[in-house]
């Protein structure tokens, strides 16, 4: 029998699918084998709900909330942000207990953070943060140093690459109050160097914020090793939350005596339920919380952070890296041929779990390739994203997604 040019590459997928020791937890998550979806590329932005997920989240309607109804919040759900947070950090954050808590968007607790932070550095007058900085980021950022009369310090970074040390020593000093940067890039996936961030941050004084949207979960983390001071991350991309599931906020513990965050609401305050006058933030990290958080938006992550905790970061990781290099591979054997460029750092050392290739055509080659069920994510100006989840994805999704684009591009 002849082989066509997708039999060598599809054998190739499924030899790697074979060997892969996360291959079974593939089969924990829904629509995994759903054929009119052959190739789901876009974990990084929308994660894959667990099969687990679907009862938990039905057995908390119908027992928790229905059964115990206001009873709840006293016996389990007051102190669900604190646990899961918990939870979430010993499993994926590298950080002790009491540190994390789960609630609001990224895009608030960022906000909430950033203004704690800055009123920790009181005397200063500039918060560092690069162009390529995910837009909400920038956006929050803006609006902040806007109240309090600071100055943005934009780092122009390599659009391919990120922010390296050397970019963050060229502008950080004795004025710096705040560093605010992605862990992973959005759009090139590049991994910074969160360890010699935190130092040269610290070198001038001034507290370093990471945003984890992009690694948590996919890239293993140190934040207390590293000593990074504040982190956000979001719960709906690597962790499966669901779509809008809440964010998380990590505030070392010697920052917390000090730390007060500007939504001041009754949930974080000491002894809530009191009902006094005044505002008093609680002890520890339950001061970041305003509101009432939403507890059912926190079922379906916990069902991530347990398999993540069976698997073991570095495991993960190593998937994460097999994945992104083996799409690396198939884009240079079929899609650079075609002019398509790579986007995104070729150093697994200095990548996260996605990456991005360009060419002038992707933004209608991904709208095709969506109504096939191929399902990458586009990125302006030219930006094709492949989102590779370590638990979810396949090589042999990676190859057909890869082979799906070529045709488009050869039609
Ligand atoms: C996805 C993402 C966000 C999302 O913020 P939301 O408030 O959940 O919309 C923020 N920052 C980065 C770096 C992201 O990748």
């Amino acid at each position: 029998m002849m082989t066509t040019s997708t039999d060598v590459p599809a054998a190739r997928a499924a030899e790697l699918d074979a060997a892969d020791p996360l291959r079974p937890y593939r089969d924990l998550f829904i629509g995994a084998d759903d054929p009119s979806v052959p190739a789901y590329l876009d974990g990084n932005s929308l994660g894959r709900p667990t099969k687990a997920s679907a009862e938990q989240v039905t057995a908390f309607v119908t027992q928790s909330w229905g059964g115990r109804l206001i009873r709840g919040w006293d016996e389990e759900w007051y102190d669900l942000p604190i646990t899961i947070g918990d939870t979430l950090a010993r499993v994926a954050l590298g950080a002790a207990a009491g540190q994390t808590t789960i609630g609001d968007s990224t895009t608030v607790l960022l906000y909430k953070l950033a203004r704690g932070a800055l009123a920790l550095r009181p005397d200063r007058t500039e918060i560092v943060v690069d162009r390529d900085n995910f837009p909400t980021d920038r956006y929050v950022l803006e609006a902040v140093a806007g109240e309090l009369g600071l100055t943005l310090r934009w780092i122009e970074s390599d659009t391919r690459g990120g922010v390296t040390v050397d970019d963050l020593k060229s502008v950080v000093s004795e004025h710096t109050a705040l560093v605010v940067l992605s862990h992973v890039a959005y759009r090139s996936g590049y991994l910074v160097d969160a360890a010699g961030a935190a130092r040269v941050t610290h070198e001038t004084g001034a507290l370093l914020l990471l945003d984890l949207c992009h690694s948590v979960g996919s890239v293993p983390l140190e934040l207390d090793t590293w000593g990074v001071d504040l982190a956000v991350g979001c719960t709906y991309k690597y962790l499966n939350g669901g779509p809008g599931s809440p964010a998380f906020a990590y505030v070392r513990a010697d920052h917390q005596q000090d730390f007060v965050q500007p939504i001041w609401g009754w949930m974080g305050r000491d002894n809530p339920f009191a009902m006094e006058q005044g505002y008093r933030p609680a002890p520890g990290i339950r001061r970041v919380i305003s509101g009432t958080p939403s507890v059912l938006g926190m079922i379906a992550l916990q069902d991530t952070l347990a398999l993540l905790d069976d698997v073991g970061m570095d495991a993960v990781r190593a998937k994460s890296i097999a994945l992104t290099e083996y799409a690396l591979d198939l884009v240079r054997e079929f899609l650079v041929p075609l002019g398509a460029e790579i986007g995104s750092p070729e150093d697994s050392a200095e990548r996260g779990g996605h990456v991005i290739i360009d060419h002038p055509r992707f933004e209608a080659v991904v709208e095709r390739l969506w109504t096939k069920g191929v399902i990458p994510d586009f990125r302006a100006p030219q930006g094709l994203r492949l989102g590779l989840s370590p638990l979810s994805t396949s090589f042999g999704e990676v190859c057909t997604g890869i082979l799906a684009i070529r045709d488009e591009l050869t039609d």
